[in-house]
């Protein structure tokens, strides 16, 4: 049936449907989804953030020498990125649409720096951790590299020196390391790797780059101020507390970063010089990300790294003291992963799946992290993360609880077993409220036939011919 979209409609009556929309969503403020959203609890950091969006929303960013305010800001939000990350005066870099296109970027930038003494058409290798964020495999895959991809110590969750340098020669256009890395929470042997590569190495410290600085008790360094880093991704919409659409990338030379830019006059409009993926950019996040950090100063950046480190810390001792629960590795920042403790008798485990189904019914979500098994045939656990923000220490006690009550709960239940009838069901029905079936099955299912169905599963979403979609 078609919908009439012929007449307009009142804007009262326009937004009254947004708002029904986002009725629907988990509340993304308060500190009840430990991932995805970023809180600092600070309802005036809100407020200057959209008030920055709102001024800036007409803007295109395509072209700073026209809108001059995006040069004005770009430069600043750059400039406090090197200062931060201990760039020098030869760090120079972007602000991007967040982390994704920043790792993508600095993965192309090395791509084209190796090509210039390899051949324009040769296909270099890209060194990483399996731990190393997706966004890797999604630039392998987009530019032509090949990923190798270096087992983690299960137990640590980080990978040694030695066995990524094994792993890296002519053809490496690229190592990366993490800061912390998003699965564990650790942070990857960044000075050992620099030391020795002899070819580029990208720090993601999308997730740790505003906040590590803060942290406190971190001995050994891990961003531009070890040599031999020669990029590093820092993402302003996650502890820089921007809305979603801001991250910075940053790299040692001039030359690396221009190797990041596209530029053509190979059309009869007008020419073409672009920094990043896009054309058109939306620039108010840039300029929000901006007014946050201004407003927040490096004290207030560190005020709130102090909250998000002491609700961390309260949680890792907790977890510690649940009875078949145990936290991968020794995660330094404010990422958690809760796995099964496989010292305790079967009775007395705790299915991370089953635990998180049940957290969520009393409230709370954490993310679902299957079991992996890696290029060596070592198994990283299944596991429930969990991104620690400000906000979080004002509901740490109440979460505490949950999880305890949680794990009492499910304590000794058997994980549930994988259904391969299941793929279909989701498929016509849409994903159930229980994930524990969900994820034991895509854990056992192999990918090839994994990643299509999250393909089609995610594509139906906004299918118009999907479920239930009615009105205009
Ligand atoms: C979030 C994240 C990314 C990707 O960032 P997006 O902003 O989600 O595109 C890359 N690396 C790490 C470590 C991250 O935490």
């Amino acid at each position: 049936m078609s919908i009439d979209r012929s007449t307009g409609r009142p804007a009262p009556d326009v937004l009254a449907d947004l708002a029904s929309w986002r009725a629907a969503d988990p509340p993304t403020h308060g500190g009840r989804i430990l991932s995805y959203v970023y809180d600092p609890g600070r309802p005036d950091l809100d407020e200057v953030a959209s008030q920055a969006v709102r001024m800036f929303l007409p803007v295109n960013g395509l072209d700073p020498t026209t809108f001059t305010s995006v040069a004005e800001l770009e430069s600043r939000l750059v400039a406090f990125a090197r200062d931060v990350l201990h760039g020098d005066e030869d760090t120079v870099g972007s602000v991007t649409s967040g982390g994704t296109e920043s790792c993508m970027l600095a993965v192309k930038s090395a791509r084209d720096l190796w090509r210039t003494t390899n051949g324009p058409t040769a296909r270099p290798t890209l060194v990483l951790p399996t731990t190393a964020h997706p966004a890797f495999h999604k630039a392998a895959h987009y530019l032509d590299l090949d990923v190798l991809a270096v087992p983690v110590d299960p137990r640590t969750g980080a990978p040694t020196a030695t066995d990524v340098l094994a792993r890296v020669d002519e053809r490496t256009a690229l190592v990366v390391v993490s800061a912390p890395s998003y699965p564990f929470g650790v942070i990857d042997p960044v000075a050992e790797v620099a030391a020795s590569a002899g070819v580029p190495v990208h720090v993601d410290a999308c997730i740790g780059g505003w906040v590590l600085p803060w942290w406190g008790g971190i001995e050994r360094p891990w961003d531009l101020a070890v040599p031999g880093v020669t990029s590093i991704s820092a993402d302003l919409h996650k502890f820089g507390f921007a809305p979603k659409g801001a991250s910075v990338v940053l790299y040692r030379s001039r030359e690396r970063h221009r190797a990041q830019y596209f530029a053509t006059t190979a059309w009869p409009g007008y020419p073409v010089v672009n920094p990043t993926m896009l054309g058109s950019r939306g620039v108010g996040s840039m300029a929000a990300a901006w007014a946050v950090l201004q407003v927040l100063g490096t004290s207030g950046l560190a005020e709130l790294v102090g909250s998000t480190r002491a609700a961390t810390d309260a949680l890792v001792t907790a977890v510690s003291g649940v009875v078949g629960l145990r936290v991968v590795g020794d995660p330094t920042g404010p990422l958690v992963a809760v796995a099964t403790d496989e010292s305790v008798a079967a009775a007395d485990r705790v299915d991370p799946f089953l635990l998180i189904d049940e957290v969520r019914r009393r409230g709370f979500l954490l993310q679902a992290q299957p079991a992996m098994v890696q290029p060596d045939g070592s198994v990283l656990p299944r596991t429930a993360h969990l991104t620690v923000t400000p906000v979080t220490g004002t509901v740490v006690a109440d979460l505490v609880a949950t999880l305890a009550a949680a794990a009492d709960e499910v304590r000794g239940l058997p994980p549930a077993a994988p259904d391969p009838s299941l793929a279909a069901t989701v498929l016509s029905e849409g994903l159930p409220d229980d994930l524990a079936v969900v994820m034991a099955t895509l854990e056992a299912l192999p990918a090839e036939l994994v990643q299509p169905l999250l393909v089609e599963v995610l594509a139906a979403t906004v299918d118009p011919a999907r479920e239930g979609l009615s009105g205009r």
